[in-house]
């Protein structure tokens, strides 16, 4: 991560920062201020930097490397007993970045918890057809259609933490707490890349990995905006502790439903004018026959 910088004067705003994902684009009244270093580096994620098309699907899919990683076989690897508590920063993380895992699982008859960390309330700053208000009540709905679509609704119990969506760095003792409340022995936990590159992203994976680690349980990270900012066999990566899920054809197409019950995220906001949170092109980069997490074995 680069050198963070507090001399406000030279630098710009954090939010000021060109985010596909407005999630992060808060008001400075309810966060914590933080200055980025030069244009494309943010005193959090540093380099990986969500901004412009991003990586392409193509590109992606053309990399060796990624046809070549080993493949996690959850039937195989995740005893049907063990409960998996999925960590979503925001309403729609759980559905983006893993789908597939989550009909997987729900067909190997492991329990799963969704925990939503926020509700996703900032995703559209001055929108008046989606303010705060409303997305608080939006977004878990869009969420429970998404897991119908899934067709795993019923064996997905949600609960939400409820900390401040666009902060989540500045509540990880609270974060921390609510975890050590819901967590339980033997489970299995999954949560967005430590360096997904959304500020949330890595704050949530660096609250549960750390307490995974502390507690010795296994922790899977799923890759969310990285595939936006890294491109293919990138250093930022470790690739060497990355597994693939492969989704068969029917998986992929109740993924693509599910992601479509995101209304609020893939329309355009008539109020403001903004374009969608999720682009088509980041939707079609997310919509494929993988998934990858990384996954560290306790030493
Ligand atoms: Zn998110």
């Amino acid at each position: 991560m680069a050198t963070v910088t507090t001399n406000m004067s030279e630098h710009p705003a954090w939010s000021d920062l060109t985010f596909s994902d407005n999630e992060a684009a808060v008001s400075t009244d309810t966060v914590t201020d933080y200055t980025a270093t030069s244009e494309h580096n943010h005193p959090i994620v540093g380099d990986r930097v969500i901004e412009g098309d991003g990586t392409s699907q193509d590109a992606w899919q053309n990399w060796q490397g990624l046809q070549d990683l080993p493949r996690l076989n959850l039937a195989q690897n995740f005893l049907p007993h063990q409960r998996v508590c999925v960590f979503a920063p925001h309403p729609d993380d759980e559905i983006l970045g893993c789908a597939g895992m989550l009909q997987q699982l729900a067909a190997n008859g492991n329990p799963i918890i969704l925990i939503h960390v926020t509700n996703g309330t900032q995703s559209h700053p001055d929108s008046q057809i989606y303010p705060p208000q409303k997305l608080n009540v939006i977004r878990p709905q869009e969420s429970l259609a998404a897991l119908k679509a899934l067709g795993i609704a019923q064996q997905v119990t949600t609960m939400t933490l409820g900390l401040a969506d666009g902060d989540v760095f500045a509540q990880q003792a609270p974060f921390n707490e609510k975890l050590a409340a819901i967590i339980q022995p033997d489970d299995i936990l999954v949560t967005p890349f430590v360096h997904d590159g959304h500020p949330d992203h890595e704050a949530t994976g660096q609250v549960v990995s750390a307490f995974a680690k502390q507690h010795n349980l296994a922790c899977y990270q799923a890759l969310i905006w990285a595939w936006h900012w890294a491109k293919p066999d990138d250093g930022r990566i470790p690739w060497h502790c990355a597994l693939r899920v492969d989704l068969t054809a029917e998986q992929l197409q109740r993924k693509t439903q599910a992601i479509a019950c995101f209304k609020s995220q893939i329309t355009v906001d008539e109020s403001t004018g903004n374009p969608p949170i999720l682009s088509a092109q980041a939707i079609a980069r997310i919509s494929q026959l993988w998934e990858v997490y990384l996954y560290e074995p306790h030493v």
